[in-house]
This record gives C-alpha cells, structure tokens and sequence, in this order.
C-alpha cells in the first residue's frame, strides 16, 4: 500500500475526491443555447492524443479569453485535469475531469475544488539531486553550443527581454544565422499556462524554442506533464545523452538525440508504441513546430501503413474497397477476421453489432474526398452527406460522435463539407445526456490500420519502456 503521510495536503485531498465534481459543462464551440454536455462524454472518448491536445487547446483559450468549456453551475471556466497515474489510471480520458481555473475574483461554486500543481501538467519537484544534476547539463549543453562555430553568444540563465519588455529566462540561449534559440531542458516540471506563456513570447519574439529532456527524466515520459509535450507534437521529444554531447563536441556540429513515438505493427500482437531515437542536427532542431509536428504524423501514418502493407495487405485492401463501395462489413467479413487476430483487434461479431460498417463506409470516402480537387468535391458532397447521416442516424449514433469529432480535428475542412442538418445531429448527439460508449477505443486498431491517418489520434501512448540513454555518473 502506498503511504501518503508525507504527501502535501493537496495532494491527499486529490486522492480522497478523484471523481468527478464537475459533472456537467458548457461547451462553448456549440451553439448558444445548446451548449450543455457531460463530463462523461466530453472526456471518457478521449485518446491520450485528443487529451493532450485538449488540455493545451483549454490553457490556450482560457489564456486568450475564449474559453472553450464553462461550469453549468456557475459559469466560470474550467480546465482539464488528470488524476495522477498509477497502476489502475488509464493515461487517456477515462482519467480526466474539469477542474475550475483558480482566480481570486472566482465565483463561488459548490463544485469547485482546491488547487492543486499536478492538474495543470506540472510534476512536484524531486528535491536538490535533480537541481544539481540539470545545472551540469546546462552546462554540458551550453559547451556544445560553443563547439558549433554557427552558433554565438551561448549564455546559460540569462534574461531574454522582448519587444514589450516582458521577458523568460531559458536554460540556454544562443543566436544560430542571427535567429535567437532558446532551450529549456526542465520544461515538463512547469504548469501547462507557464510553458504556453514562454511559447507565445518566443512566438512574438521570433525566438526558435527548443524542448529537452534527458536520461534522467526517461522513466518520466509517460507522466502527463511529459505526455503534453511529447504527444502535441506527434510522439517527438529532444534528449540530451552523452552520445550527443561527445559527438557535438567530436564533430563541432551541434546535436541532439530525438525521441520518436513509433508504432509497430507485427503478427500476434496487439499494436504497440516504441520510442526510436537518431542523432539529429539543426535541420531537425531548428525545424518550424508545425512543420516538425505535421512531419512526425506523416511518419506514424507511414510506419502503419508500412506495417499493415507486410502484414496483411490484401485483407486491408479488400476491406477499404469494400468500405469506399459502401458495402457492408459481412462481405469481407473474414478478412476483418484474419486482421483482427493478427493485431488482437476487435472481434467481427463485435464491429457488425457496433455498426462499424457504416463508419467504415464514411471513413473511406472522406478520404476520397480529401484528395479531390474543389470542382470534384461537389459532385462528391452529397453522398458524403449521406454517409455522415448513416452515421450520426445510427442507433449507435451517439458513440460515433467522437469519431466525427476526431475526423474534423484531422480534415478541419469537413465542418464546411457536413450539411446543416449533419451539424445540427451531430451538436445534438453531442449535447445528449446518455452515457457514451467508448466504441472508438474498442474498434481503435481496427480503425488505425485501416485508415492511417487516425492512427496518431488513436493509438500514440508514451511507450511503456523508455528509450536506452546514457548519462555518465558525474552528469546524472
Ligand atoms: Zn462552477
């Protein structure tokens, strides 16, 4: 048993009200009037994707006045939580509850609940081992810097003032093609609010930011604070290693090793994450966030699709075409069979039952209709329409919704492709009280394999073993 006599007060309080006080939210993306939803199907849905993505997204709106979610008690903001993890926490949704935004002229709300570090991404501090160990690395990081003739003026835990004379303080700072770069190495021990506030001053003051971690924090990269930084950009993460170090140093080329989520997908086996790790220069780390973020997806759609094609792709094939005919699941019902005992998928008796057929039918075409060119999107668009009608009709319609959703953030372009009474049933759906079943979960491989590009969304986890880094003892 776990003792919790020397946990602060905060966090004995956390353990003790673990449920979910907020109980029922205002979405403000839907429209007025219609904006009630419950905390159930908001968050139980979520990937551990969709969950990061989601936390960032409520810090962002909150720190630009645009709340996307209100207490339907009181009104005021609230942000996403997550329970601290343990053997029984699952690292998506399921976890998850809204917690209000503390602020001093705050309603008051019987919902509401005391503060605590943890919900909002930061991790407690581990005390003055680790303090010491990241001042070496600062220091070994900034040394390689100073190796690197493209890089000048390395400073370590100075003030970089912006155009409106706020400022942050990274770990490291250089000026690399008269572009200023900022590394943090111990971003992850900061709460979510704090980390997008040093983004959106980089951002204004055209500073490249960096993000690492090292081989100390490794065993830390399942933790939810990591989790926000890694998995918003598509699995990715920086690392400082001694091999990094001594070649930065060997060559006069600053490196960094990069870790990248990647997905396997092998016979008899369900499909499972990995942490890859390459030597990565300044084309890497000076890569723009989105594009480096866009890349990392293109590489996890890659590496299913790579695994899938070995695997089983005939099977996969027959089933998409099956799929974009708008036939149903029956037809190549033993080819759904074979793959699904091959990666320990959903059963075929389960997927028929669940209606997949009819959100296998609306996938495919929605990736037709990606491909096309405007003019022949028209002439698409009403079957389209009719595809996502099946769907949000279907008595199951209301599990289905978060995969509309998720195929959204995916194709932001399919919001204008729906039709208004496609909205209007899925705003419904969305706004329903029943409790949602999580049928994306359940179907989540079948789906990735069949459709790459959900598979990011559903199936990146921070793998369950951290990737092998070294750290000479003097630096760890
Ligand atoms: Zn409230």
């Amino acid at each position: 048993m776990t003792d919790l006599t020397n946990k602060p007060a905060a966090v004995l309080a956390f353990v003790s009200t673990g449920a979910r006080t907020v109980t029922t939210v205002l979405d403000t993306t839907l429209p007025a009037g219609q904006q009630q939803r419950t905390a159930q199907s908001v968050l139980d849905p979520l990937s551990v994707a969709s969950l990061a993505e989601l936390r960032g997204g409520t810090h962002a709106g909150h720190a630009a006045g645009t709340d996307r979610f209100r207490c339907a008690q009181c009104g005021g903001p609230v942000f996403l939580a997550q329970r601290p993890a343990d053997a029984e926490t699952t690292r998506d949704g399921r976890a998850a509850f809204f917690k209000h935004f503390s602020s001093t002229d705050a309603l008051d709300c019987p919902r509401r609940t005391a503060p605590n570090l943890r919900d909002v991404g930061a991790r407690p501090y581990d005390g003055l081992q680790e303090g010491l160990h990241h001042e070496t690395l600062k220091l070994a990081l900034a040394d390689c810097l100073s190796h690197d003739p493209r890089f000048t003026e390395v400073k370590v835990e100075r003030y970089l003032v912006g155009d409106d004379n706020t400022h942050c303080v990274p770990d490291v700072q250089a000026l690399c093609g008269g572009k200023a770069v900022a590394f943090d190495l111990q971003l992850a021990t900061l709460p979510i609010p704090e980390i997008q506030r040093r983004d959106r001053f980089y951002g204004a003051n055209g500073v490249h930011h960096v993000v690492l971690t090292d081989a100390v924090d490794l065993s830390r990269l399942t933790q939810q604070a990591f989790c926000d930084l890694h998995l918003n950009m598509a699995g990715r993460i920086f690392a400082i290693d001694e091999t990094s170090i001594a070649v930065s140093i060997r060559d006069k080329r600053f490196q960094l090793k990069e870790l990248t989520i990647v997905p396997q997908v092998v016979p008899d086996r369900p499909v499972y994450n990995i942490w890859k790790t390459a030597l990565v220069g300044t084309e890497v780390l000076l890569m723009a966030p989105d594009l480096r973020r866009s890349d990392g997806l293109a590489g996890y759609r890659a590496a299913i699709l790579a695994g899938a094609h070995a695997v089983f792709g005939a099977e996969r094939s027959a089933i998409r075409r099956n799929a974009a005919a708008g036939t149903s699941l029956t037809t190549v019902g033993l080819h759904w069979r074979q793959i699904s005992q091959t990666i320990h998928g959903s059963s075929l008796d389960s997927a028929l039952a669940d209606g997949v057929s009819t959100a296998l039918a609306l996938l495919a075409l929605v990736e037709i209709y990606i491909t096309l060119t405007p003019d022949q999107r028209v002439a698409v668009q009403k079957q389209l329409q009719s595809r996502l009608d099946a769907l949000l009709s279907h008595r199951h319609g209301l599990h289905w919704a978060p995969l509309v959703a998720e195929v959204i953030k995916v194709w932001p372009m399919m919001e204008t492709a729906m039709s208004a009474a496609n909205t209007a049933r899925l705003h419904r759906l969305q706004t329903h009280t029943g409790i949602v079943r999580p049928l994306l979960r359940w179907h989540a491989s079948m789906l990735a394999v069949l459709f790459p590009w959900l598979g990011c969304r559903l199936l990146v986890k921070a793998p369950k073993y951290a990737p092998s880094l070294r750290l000479s003892a003097g630096r760890a």
